[in-house]
């Protein structure tokens, strides 16, 4: 560009008035921006959140411990112990999951046949202590507890695709 020229696009504010013009064009049209955390996105029912471990309406735990998805996680991020009920039943006395290893892959999920492992759409959580990074079959368990209705919500959304 010659210097005339770059002399009229700096003193006629040319750049200036053209961002100036997107900014305008944007302030009618529909906000594509939301108050996050008054107002929130909707999430697929696939989302990889915080995970659950869940009950039949019984109340029965639905794991089995067959350790499949131990063996499928890619972190080695979930701990398995088990052993055998007096009903010949075998059933986790052991479940830990080190949320600071996962990656939230949600192979586990994939792998379980009983639907027993879930990773929920939750992922607003946090930790205080470094401790608190391993999340306890006791805890999973609750947490499946409280939020069954939306699991099986979005399990049933998904399941034409599964
Ligand atoms: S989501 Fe992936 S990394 Fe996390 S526990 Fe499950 S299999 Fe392991
Ligand atoms: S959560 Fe599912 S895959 Fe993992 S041990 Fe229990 S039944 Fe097996």
């Amino acid at each position: 560009m010659n210097a005339g020229k770059q002399w009229y696009k700096t003193f006629s504010l040319q750049e200036l008035r053209k961002g100036l013009g997107v900014t305008g064009r944007q302030l009618f049209r529909k906000k594509t921006t939301i108050m996050y955390p008054e107002e929130k996105t909707p999430k697929s029912p696939r989302f990889r959140g915080l995970h659950a471990l869940r009950r039949y309406a019984n109340g029965e735990e639905r794991c089995i411990a067959c350790k499949l998805c131990e063996a499928v996680c890619p972190a080695l991020a979930i701990t398995i112990d088990s052993e055998e009920r007096e009903d010949g039943s075998r059933r986790t006395t052991r479940y830990d999951i080190d949320l600071f290893k996962c990656v939230y892959c949600g192979f586990c999920e994939e792998a379980c046949p009983v639907d027993a492992i879930v990773m929920t759409d939750i992922h607003e959580f946090h930790m205080e202590e470094n401790h608190e990074c391993i999340i306890d079959k006791q805890r999973l368990l609750e947490i499946g507890d409280k939020h069954e209705q939306e699991i099986a919500a979005a399990r049933k959304q998904d399941s034409t695709y599964r």
